[in-house]
């Protein structure tokens, strides 16, 4: 039996037989073209052509599924694609003219970072489609399966994995990917073990014998008896887990509120017909990544009204535009920076472009009136008390009584207790205060050992803000992915967080974590985890202390 182990992203295990995405093959030679208005002409359409089948593929889809195909389609109808294409032709052929300008579009999108370069396999995708049509070649893509499989690729495209049947591909493993590529968003969402960075799965042949692992990321080759006993063991204790519900208590009664991550309308309602409290962080910045111009106040009203009501009177806690860095808005740019993650970002861009901030504003007082909600506003990334009451007040004024901040700089975190002072709330987004703390850009993968939310440096700055949380009463959350992990949510809860919010597929393990500790026992854990050297020494520490039943199905 071997094993190999990638980067878990969609829980779950399975087993199946090796079915293998082949990579496109080369290009065939071809002369520069003689007829460029023509060769433009055929390349124009097979990327029309590209687009309809995706529309075709979307309108019989739902939520976030149907939104990536649209996207995926709208970078095929892209015109400076066609704009480059047309530049090329002056010395190749056609074919070799849209892989160029594709090429091209993809070094772009790579040097924007953030959620562009994340959309580089949509791109390849569509130029890979568009090739084959043009050659008149068999589209690329997911061969046709006839019992069930573990598709192996390099990566895949939204294209693929939006249209996967559930009953014949048992799994997905990619060589390339991270956790938030599409593979993973939509392998998680429709319930398929999947596992991203498995370098050299490439090399299994088809047909053999696999199973997988999406929690611990594991791959075996001919799985023995005791591997699937055990997985079977592992998945029966976790459906029974899943089966508990109630809000989030330890086991001693102390409420730690588990709340959803969202991003979209389609998540809202996923996430509000679950049994969580209510949501920690809506990303609103994300219903607008690939608009030109600023949402009106109006269709931004509708679109709140629209999350709010799955929640009933549960609060939702909605995140006020999160622009620049890693996810820019065309809307808001204030042009180049050398160090975008440090520059006019979050709310210090709100500070520059006011109108956006009050539109906004506006907007949620509109659906919160509209609904009857709860609704609770914070701003990203604030670093000062000042900031804090700019944007209180800015909130308050608008009609909106529940105003916080998020905490990810260092500097909020030390003093939070003069930051809670003037403001309601505050929630730990650890993504970036790791980033901020370690000084390690979250967008350099070769980083991630520093980026770890283990790091006793983050927790101890974790631990600072919730002192603040202590010394003011107010309600300190967690919001960063690391809410979601449930020994260090055991931590969070021992540092005395309030709240932990997180992709809503977390929550039954964070609730059962909970409950199987006391208050006194999670405060243990938090000093274990500070008193350790290093990240990786602070997670095995409290994983030996942490109960063997959590323990055993992690
Ligand atoms: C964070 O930084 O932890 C966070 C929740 O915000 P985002 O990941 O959207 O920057
Ligand atoms: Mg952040």
């Amino acid at each position: 039996m071997t094993i190999m182990t990638g980067l878990g992203v969609s829980g779950g295990t399975a087993v199946g037989v090796v079915a293998l995405v082949a990579l496109p093959a080369p290009l065939p030679d071809e002369a520069a073209s003689t007829d460029r208005a023509g060769d433009l002409a055929r390349v124009s359409v097979a990327l029309e052509d590209v687009a309809a089948r995706f529309d075709a593929t979307a309108a019989s889809l739902t939520g976030d599924a149907a939104e990536m195909i649209s996207a995926a389609a709208a970078i095929a109808r892209d015109p400076g694609l066609l704009d480059a294409v047309e530049e090329h032709l002056q010395s190749e052929g056609p074919a070799h003219a849209l892989h160029a300008a594709v090429d091209d579009y993809a070094k772009q999108f790579e040097e924007l970072g953030g959620y562009f370069a994340e959309r580089v396999t949509d791109l390849l995708d569509v130029g890979a489609r568009a090739e084959a049509l043009l050659l008149g070649r068999p589209l690329p893509g997911v061969p046709e399966l006839t019992e069930p499989s573990v598709v192996i690729a390099h990566d895949l495209a939204p294209a693929d994995t939006a249209v996967m049947d559930p009953a014949m591909v048992v799994g997905i493993v990619t060589e390339d990917g991270g956790r938030t590529s599409h593979t993973a968003i939509l392998a998680s969402q429709r319930g398929i073990p999947a596992i991203v960075q498995a370098k050299g799965a490439l090399e299994f042949s088809s047909g053999l014998r696999v199973g997988i692992d999406g929690d611990s990321g594991e791959l075996v080759v001919e799985p023995d008896e005791a591997w699937l006993a055990a997985k079977d063991e592992k998945r029966r204790a976790r459906e029974r887990i899943s089966e508990r519900s109630g809000p989030g208590r330890t086991s001693d009664g102390h409420p730690v509120m588990l709340l959803a991550n969202v991003g979209n309308v389609a998540d809202a309602e996923l996430a509000g017909a679950a049994d969580v409290e209510g949501v920690g962080l809506f990303r609103t910045e994300f219903l607008h990544l690939s608009a030109a111009t600023a949402p009106s106040v109006a269709d931004q009203s509708d679109e709140y009204v629209r999350v709010l009501r799955p929640f009933g009177d549960r609060p939702v806690t909605v995140r006020t535009l999160d622009a620049g860095a890693d996810k820019p808005l065309a809307f808001a740019d204030l042009g180049p920076e050398p160090n975008p993650a440090l520059g006019r970002r979050g709310l210090r861009l709100m500070k520059e472009r006011e109108d956006l901030l009050d539109d906004q504003l506006a907007a949620l007082a509109m659906a919160a009136a509209e609904t009857g909600a709860l609704v609770k506003v914070m701003a990203p990334m604030v670093a000062t008390k000042q900031e804090a009451a700019w944007f209180t007040d800015r909130a308050h004024a608008a009609g909106l009584p529940a105003a916080g901040v998020m905490i990810e700089v260092p500097g909020a975190a030390l003093r939070a207790h003069q930051v809670l002072e003037i403001t309601d709330f505050a929630s730990l987004g650890t993504n970036d205060l790791a980033q901020y703390t370690m000084a390690a850009d979250r967008m350099v993968g070769e980083l991630s050992d520093l980026l770890d939310p283990w790091q006793p440096a983050v927790l101890d700055v974790v631990a600072a803000a919730c002192e603040g949380g202590r010394a003011t009463g107010k309600p300190v959350g967690v919001c960063g992915e690391s809410a979601g992990d449930a020994l260090m949510a055991l931590v969070l809860t021992g540092l005395g967080v309030t709240s932990l919010s997180m992709s809503m597929q977390r929550v039954p393990m964070v609730r059962w974590a909970l409950s199987r500790h006391t208050t006194e026992e999670c405060v243990r854990l938090a000093r274990i985890a500070r008193d350790a050297d290093s990240a990786v020494a602070a997670q095995e520490a409290v994983r030996s202390a942490a109960s063997p039943e959590l323990t055993d199905l992690l």
